[in-house]
């Protein structure tokens, strides 16, 4: 075991990133907020929203009683929505089982919806000062950099070790040494281009000694992410309003409100296409099917008008591809299905939790914002 903390503190006094919003509290709540929103989103994306989230929502009471479309506002954007879902319902449970507090246990504060072993262990050991580590995935960069392991990282064992390393490691002034662990890895040792000319590990860097720093850590070969197609509906009333969709609470995009798609799906966005139907082509065939679906399925007398160029959004574990179809809307009488079905004037739809293809599609309709 290679003893980081002594330079790593040190670098971070002089080089640490402390003029971030979340490092001017000890107080759990924001710590805790911002731990979830950097989960898998880079700094300068998150701030933005750090800010206008705890101005709107400033405590655990707030968030815990706050409508969900207005959580889902505020995260709109930001992506991963289900951190949102699970922050308000680990709001509810502070509130309800630990009388308006962030647990003072690892084991307490891992039962929270969202709440991970290393999300905790930040906050804990920057709140209550207890010597917790954490292993997110700047510190496990660093961790396997600098001792040089070879071992598939996502094999439990492999976690195992670095658990155990990390919590070895980590010295009582743990809020600062996580602090500085992280902006090491973020600023120093990152994934693509490790400056080790610069990092106060240097000397004793395992994998900088035999050259490998690029080489770690190991990554698995990644196969191309499959493809999913689909159609929105831009449908327009005479007033100019767009009917916008709430999706399913669970799965892609849960809870937000969406341009609708020909056929409802329990949460995955769908395939439309088939056998008979080409994906994405532009035929009269596909204009009719897609007229009669959403004719049928939203009760809505409405004509197709023009398919515009076909589109992409990158999730996680797949790509998608769509298109979206415009159409006028005679009758904007929806029959039923009020609560997930609304006609929105394009400025006000754009103040709504939106997923950002379809905030993009209605910002380009001059929506503003
Ligand atoms: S010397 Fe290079 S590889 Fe080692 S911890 Fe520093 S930046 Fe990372």
């Amino acid at each position: 075991m290679i003893p980081i903390a002594e330079p790593l503190l040190a670098w971070y006094t002089r080089h640490g990133r402390h003029d971030l919003p979340w490092r001017q509290t000890r107080d759990p709540y924001p710590l805790w907020l911002a731990e979830i929103m950097l989960q898998q989103t880079r700094v300068e994306s998150v701030k933005p929203y750090y800010t206008r989230f705890l101005q709107t929502l400033p405590a655990w009471r707030a968030l815990a009683a706050a409508p969900q479309d207005q959580v889902l506002a505020l995260w709109s954007g930001l992506g991963y929505y289900t951190r949102a879902r699970n922050a308000q319902r680990a709001a509810q449970v502070v509130m309800a089982s630990f009388a308006g507090h962030f647990p003072d246990t690892l084991e307490k504060a891992v039962t929270l919806p969202g709440v991970g072993r290393s999300t905790a262990a930040a906050v804990l050991a920057s709140a209550y000062g207890q010597r917790q580590a954490i292993l997110d995935a700047n510190a496990r960069r660093v961790l396997i950099r600098s001792h040089a392991i070879d071992a598939d990282p996502k094999a439990t064992a492999t976690q195992q070790w670095l658990w155990t390393l990390a919590s070895a490691l980590t010295p009582e002034d743990a809020h600062g040494y996580n602090q500085a662990i992280q902006d090491l890895g973020a600023m120093i040792c990152t994934p693509r281009q490790p400056r080790c000319p610069d990092c106060p590990l240097a000397s004793r860097c395992k994998a900088h000694a035999q050259g490998r720093s690029h080489a770690l850590p190991v990554t698995a070969h990644k196969p191309p992410k499959p493809q999913r197609h689909t159609f929105f509906l831009l449908a327009a009333d005479p007033e100019g309003r767009i009917l916008l969709e709430k999706r399913p609470d669970s799965g892609i995009w849960g809870g937000l409100w969406c341009l609708p798609q020909a056929a409802p799906d329990g949460g995955e966005l769908s395939i439309l296409c088939n056998d008979t139907l080409p994906p994405l082509e532009d035929t009269p065939a596909v204009r009719q099917f897609l007229q009669e679906a959403w004719s049928r399925r939203l009760r809505l007398d409405l004509q197709l008008l023009a398919l515009a160029e076909e589109q992409q959004h990158v999730f996680t574990h797949f790509q998608l591809r769509f298109r979206c179809a415009h159409a006028r809307v005679l009758d904007s009488a929806v029959a039923d299905s009020a609560a997930t079905l609304r006609w929105y004037h394009p400025a006000d739809a754009l103040t709504q939790g939106l997923p950002t293809p379809i905030r993009r599609i209605l910002r380009n309709l001059g929506g503003g914002r």
